[in-house]
């Protein structure tokens, strides 16, 4: 059994960066520990585990979930999101939206109210982002939210009655001011910050001068993909974007 045991965020792992498969000499495990159980794809069994309180144990240790994506195994991060996606799930449906009665668990991941019997699956918010080029130059903005000092890429939630192109278009124009056109679906990410899907293209400019959105960001400008501003880090489908349009336009050029 593998434990993503999280707090506010963090998750416990042992000294050597690894998933705990015991919990017993850490905590005695509690109903308000709220486990939820669920398999991976490969067949491992897991428990997602709330703590209530940060782990402070020899031979144990907390760490930021964005962190994590360092010292894990690809597999590891993967199923440590989904705990936290589980996890928030769980919170924000103890109750029915539609009449108020408590909600259980009627499958491993969906809940019906005990009432009414509405029933509820973990939902996503779903976001596109976009890199988009102009010959060797590519559009980099840095939205109000980001964490630190870097550029990124035009991004957004989906609206409802859209198309995930439709968002990616509308995105643009409105933080940017510019239209695209070749738009390509490039990858996907499932973003558990806290429950997200981030869905991933790219475009090439087709007309218009950049107009800034000052409300969502602080600035924006192309930048030659040969001499890059500081960018987003790997765990991100962002960099993993502009990885990609720098490969294939630099690698096209001549040297
Ligand atoms: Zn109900």
């Amino acid at each position: 059994m593998h434990y993503f045991a999280l707090c506010q965020g963090d998750l416990l792992l042992t000294d050597n960066h690894a998933i705990p498969h015991d919990l017993s000499d850490v905590i005695t495990l509690q109903p308000w520990h709220k486990q939820i159980e669920f398999t991976s794809a490969s067949g491992t069994e897991c428990i997602a585990v709330k703590l209530e309180s940060p782990v402070c144990k020899d031979g144990y240790k907390m760490m930021g979930l964005r962190e994590t994506f360092d010292v894990l195994d690809a597999e590891d991060y993967a199923l440590a999101g989904k705990a936290r996606e589980l996890l928030y799930w769980n919170d924000n449906t103890q109750y029915c939206g539609v009449c108020g009665s408590p909600m259980k668990f009627h499958t491993e991941i969906s809940k019906r109210c005990t009432n009414c019997g509405k029933e509820v699956w973990p939902s996503l918010a779903t976001a596109i982002i976009v890199a988009i080029t102009r010959g060797e130059e590519i559009l980099l903005v840095q939205s109000k939210n980001f964490r630190g000092d870097y550029m990124g890429l035009v991004a957004g939630f989906v609206e409802t009655g859209e198309t995930l192109e439709e968002a990616v278009k509308r995105e643009t124009l409105e933080e940017t001011g510019i239209t695209i056109r070749n738009i390509r679906y490039a990858g996907s990410q499932a973003w558990p910050y806290p429950s997200g899907l981030m869905i991933g293209y790219t475009a090439e400019y087709e007309s218009g001068d950049l107009h800034i959105q000052r409300s969502e960001l602080n600035k924006g400008g192309w930048y030659n993909l040969r001499n890059l501003p500081a960018i987003p880090g790997k765990v991100s489908l962002a960099r993993q974007l502009i990885d990609q349009v720098r490969n294939s336009t630099i690698g096209e050029l001549p040297q």
